[in-house]
């Protein structure tokens, strides 16, 4: 009688179809790839776009995945790209060292610290 097993789940395939393009989305665009640029764009893109539920027996989710239409994927891509030009153009992170020039700042830190041993 106790056939409630856990032979089967819900899933928002968009969360997964998200997590599946992200990195990916963010290297091709150049963006800042710390965790926090990285939550944002993540959290944009599923606040931005519909989620989709299906409940599937494990095993079988990465199918139905592969079931959506090349619209779908190109609508998920989207929604990452809209959140990574929002990122781009103000990224929370406290320091935007990609932004900076770093061989700038390090000359400006060897200049501080290099050769003058402190005390
Ligand atoms: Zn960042």
């Amino acid at each position: 009688m106790n056939h409630v097993s856990n032979d089967f789940i819900l899933k928002n395939v968009s969360e997964d179809l998200i997590d599946m393009y992200l990195d990916s989305c963010i290297t091709a665009a150049g963006m800042c790839e710390c965790p926090r640029c990285r939550a944002d764009v993540r959290a944009f893109a599923l606040n931005n776009f519909p989620p989709r539920y299906v409940v599937t027996d494990i095993g079988d989710v990465l199918s139905r995945v592969d079931l959506l239409s090349n619209q779908f994927r190109a609508d998920i891509i989207i929604a990452i790209m809209n959140g990574i030009n929002l990122v781009m153009r103000s990224p929370r992170h406290h320091m935007a060292a990609r932004e900076l020039n770093l061989d700038a700042v390090i000359a400006q830190v060897e200049a501080r610290t290099g050769g003058q041993t402190e005390a």
